[in-house]
């Protein structure tokens, strides 16, 4: 059978593709990318999910059509008539298959790809990416699939298309279960005719399809299960070539762990941390990119729950004889070694991983900043795994200058009568250094963490103690420090000051829940410090990102009687208590205050009267 059969049934139909299939074909159409020779990568890879699909049916279910076909991919070109034929003995497609598969979208990914080509960014992303089946156009101004499939009552079925608005289903003839896509080259695409280019390209995109994948008579691909092979016979440049086949990643893995036994169990595992948690233009999600294989017989493509969830960046591949394939692909879970085979993986990455920021902190770095996240939510929801994951923390503080440290180091700094780890939450980092809760530890040298990630306030649910070390907020009013601190200057005696309180009580109202004199402040006029109801302050920050309109809990404001500035805000009020100037240096130290703590709903509201701040300062007289 060639494409150019004719196709003598009176059932052929031509079917309109779906919305997003026109799109998808109407940019592959017209993109100009270099790297189309990709299209034969996605055909090969359709083919060996297809075999290993066909592979699980005949493990699970005993009627599949033509049992004992090798499992194969042969490609094969006509030079003469510029078509390339991709065949396969996979699980095929019966007319219906056809319909449903390769007139929509099924991945969704793919279709996320379309909404960001359509938005504009052409760029050639799709190298990149997997777009799968309709690449074939990108090469070919014509495509026919000719298919059978395992199922045994279901007659053979011709699909074509020439990659406009519609497709041809139809009758066809074809003995063998599988699948064969003939492409009609187009004439740019006439080089991809030749049989050392589709060598070539195999070598180069898909040396390592677990499927022989045969050019003529000759073997074009590895086939070697990596995985399975002794860790120090495997060359970096190996594991490298793997990973970019199996992810498609341009850049090099982070980190590679290869875990290779059989005892207790048969497991057989190659990891990767990625570089990057989001790759090129388009972003993947992170979850399960694992594949789980039993007795070479791919039973899961994407394992969700084979690691703990704050491993879920991890891509690869684990292999275990052990593991009892049964009728259905869930009843995988059940039996008594994958919790096994899950604990082994687990505690293997943890190793790697710790040990790697303890050999290479500058490589551990790049994998803290893409991945640390997960490791701070892993704290925060895990008791379980809490333990293995503080190591792992690093946190710019108050001593650090730009490096980040980890717990223990900050422990084995403390000052001699120090027991407790400090920390101070803040919304960035320039916010944390000029935080005034930091006044009375800088004057103790007492070294403050800065937790400045949204999800800081929610790790700590999970982090309260460190190798015996309480961790202390800083912005706590009942803080008791270590070692002495100098006597502070009062600028505002107590009967002043009960004026001034007064004033900030009528202009700031519900928006505090008090005022007071601080006996810490330094350099700093104000502070804002927890509330009677300060335990659930530290989620403030992650309320307010879930939920714009979340009004934080009231904070009381302290106030420093030795800064000049409040002594200057004292005798205003004292002269005319309602003096609008001394309102707007009340509601201006406030909002400060709020910034500092990474509270403020909207920073940009403060440029009035800043301005009016500047004007008073600079001597413009305001207009009546
Ligand atoms: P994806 O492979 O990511 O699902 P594709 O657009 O490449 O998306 O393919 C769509 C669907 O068409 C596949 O999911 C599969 O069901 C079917 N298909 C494609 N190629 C083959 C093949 N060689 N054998 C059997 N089914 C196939």
């Amino acid at each position: 059978m060639t494409a150019s059969d004719a196709v003598t049934d009176q059932n052929a139909a031509a079917v309109p593709f779906r919305t997003e299939v026109r799109q998808l074909l109407n940019i592959l159409a017209h993109s100009l990318y270099s790297d189309r020779e990709i299209f034969l990568r996605e055909l090969i890879s359709n083919a060996s999910d297809a075999l290993h699909r066909v592979q699980f049916e005949m493990v699970t279910n005993t009627d599949v059509v033509d049992a004992d076909a090798e499992l194969e991919i042969r490609v094969s070109v006509d030079e003469e008539a510029k078509t390339i034929t991709i065949s396969d003995t996979g699980i095929g497609m019966s007319r219906q298959d056809m319909i449903d598969h390769l007139g929509t979208i099924a991945q969704s990914s793919a279709r996320a790809l379309v909404e960001r080509l359509e938005s504009g960014q052409r760029s050639s992303i799709i190298g990149q990416f997997g777009v799968g089946f309709y690449s074939a156009f990108v090469v070919a101004d014509e495509v026919t699939v000719i298919s059978r499939s395992h199922r045994p009552d279901e007659p053979a079925a011709l699909w074509r298309s020439t990659g406009d608005e519609t497709f041809t289903v139809a009758a066809a003839e074809r003995e063998q279960r599988g699948t064969t896509v003939i492409l009609k080259l187009k004439e740019e695409a006439h080089e991809f005719a030749t049989p050392w280019r589709v060598r070539q390209i195999i070598r180069r995109h898909s040396n390592f399809v677990a499927f022989p994948v045969f050019v003529g008579d000759e073997r074009a691909n590895e086939q070697q299960a990596l995985w399975r092979q002794a860790p120090r016979k495997v060359e970096a440049s190996q594991y490298e070539e793997f990973y970019r086949q199996l992810t498609f990643d341009f850049e090099a893995p982070l980190l590679t762990v290869h875990l290779s036994t059989d005892a207790p169990v048969d497991l057989h595992a190659l990891m990767f941390v990625p570089a990057k948690r989001e790759r090129g233009v388009v972003e993947r999600r992170i979850e399960g990119k694992i594949k789980l294989y039993s007795r070479k017989v791919l039973i899961q493509e994407e394992a969700k729950d084979l690691l703990p969830s704050h491993f879920r960046f991890i891509e690869g591949v684990v292999d275990s004889e052990d593991l009892q394939l049964n009728v259905s692909r869930e009843m995988v879970q059940s039996g008594s070694v994958l919790p096994r085979i899950k604990k082994s993986l687990a505690s293997k990455l943890q190793r790697e991983i710790a040990d790697l920021a303890e050999k290479d902190p500058e490589r551990y770095l790049k994998l803290w900043e893409e991945f640390g996240v997960f490791f701070k939510e892993g704290i925060a929801t895990d008791a379980g795994v809490r333990d293995e994951l503080l190591p792992l923390l690093r946190f710019a503080s108050s001593a650090s200058g730009d490096a980040l440290i980890s717990l223990a180091e900050y422990v084995a700094r403390l000052q001699p009568d120090q027991q407790d780890i400090y920390y101070v939450l803040a919304g960035d980092l320039e916010s944390a250094r000029n935080s005034p809760h930091l006044d009375a530890l800088r004057e103790r040298q007492l070294e403050v963490l800065f937790l400045v990630d949204i999800i800081d306030g929610y790790m700590l649910n999970g982090l309260r103690e460190f190798d015996g070390h309480k961790l202390v907020n800083i912005d706590d009013p009942n803080l008791q420090l270590p070692g002495e601190a100098a006597a502070r200057e009062v600028l505002v005696d107590d009967q002043r000051f009960v004026t001034l309180v007064n004033a900030v009580k009528a202009a700031l109202g519900e928006r505090i829940a008090g005022v007071r004199a601080s006996e810490t402040l330094r350099s700093s006029p104000v502070r804002l410090v927890a509330g009677e109801q300060g335990a659930g302050r530290e989620m403030d920050r992650i309320q307010r990102m879930l939920d714009r309109d979340y009004q934080v809990s009231p904070r009381v404001l302290e106030i420093n009687r030795g800064h000049a500035l409040i002594e200057r805000l004292t005798t205003l009020l004292e002269h005319d208590a309602a003096a609008p100037l001394a309102v707007a240096l009340i509601e201006q130290l406030y909002e400060s205050a709020l910034l500092l703590e990474g509270l403020h709903p909207n920073p940009a509201t403060m440029i009035g009267r800043i301005q009016s701040l500047m004007e008073a300062a600079a001597g413009v007289t305001p207009r009546a």
